[in-house]
């Protein structure tokens, strides 16, 4: 019965990955590629431990990148059942489960967990079954199940376009997601909480330096920074004109632009 697997290009139906669990034994967190410093199955293990020590590392191939829920079993009986959110690499071309563990209530977890487990036992710890519960709804929202993968064909780029239409056309879409996107410097980028006419004590402008010599301030710019802390702001016409965030907010609150330039 070696290699019988079920093939992908007739294959009508939903997978799931069922994992087999040895013993848990102890290995050492240095050469462990999660850092762990046990793995496998034990009766005392509660369902956080049991993923902790289990959603890696396994020879997980491309038709993995498929599937949405993985059982682990151990001593022939389902032990969790593992909603996807993704596969990741390890070092040594194993890959880990990244996702969460069902509760009772669900239907995966109640079709399984606590059951038998509903593949023959086979010397490869990671194989494949055909469930009726595998497939989960387009992720489109049409409502749809899906049985590969996470949405019909064409369902995507719907999903996709709908978006960019509500923020206007492609090019609009990606001006605005360059300017909200933030990631790393400018994921401390400032947040503004209001632009109102130049009333501070300040006398420099905030935006260019004192170096810049901006003259004259025309606005100050309340700021909340990197989470917290308030931060007052004076700056000149040009950042009110050229700063992505400042035109954006201005847009945003076409009352405060036009206090701004009736000043
Ligand atoms: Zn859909
Ligand atoms: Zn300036």
């Amino acid at each position: 019965m070696q290699g019988k697997e079920p093939c992908l290009s007739s294959y009508g139906g939903a997978l799931m990955i069922h994992i087999t669990l040895g013993p848990m034994r102890y290995v050492s967190p240095k050469e462990d590629q999660l850092g762990r410093d046990h793995v496998g199955w034990d009766p005392n293990m509660d369902d956080e431990a049991l993923f902790r020590a289990n959603r890696g590392c396994w020879v997980l191939g491309e038709r993995a990148d498929r599937e949405q829920f993985a059982l682990l079993s151990a001593q022939g009986v389902v032990r969790q059942a593992i909603e996807i959110d993704r596969l990741v690499a390890v070092p040594g071309g194993r890959r880990a489960i990244e996702g969460r563990f069902l509760e009772a209530g669900h239907p995966v977890h109640d079709a399984y967990v606590g059951k038998p487990q509903p593949v023959e036992p086979t010397r490869n710890p990671v194989t494949y079954f055909e469930s009726p519960h595998a497939a989960r709804e387009c992720g489109c929202g049409c409502g749809a199940p899906v049985t590969l993968g996470w949405f019909l064909p064409g369902h995507d780029q719907k999903a996709l376009h709908d978006r960019v239409a509500r923020i206007g056309t492609v090019r609009e879409f990606i001006d605005w997601f360059d300017r909200v996107y933030t990631d790393g410097e400018r994921a401390m980028a400032s947040r503004i909480l209001s632009i109102a006419p130049h009333a501070n004590a300040k006398d420099t402008c905030s935006a260019h330096g004192v170096a810049a010599r901006c003259t004259p301030l025309v606005a100050d710019v309340v700021l909340s920074d990197a989470g917290s802390e308030r931060v007052e702001w004076a700056v000149c016409a040009r950042w009110t004109r050229e700063n992505p965030d400042a035109v954006a907010w201005l847009e945003g609150h076409p009352d405060a632009a036009a206090l701004l330039n009736a000043s």
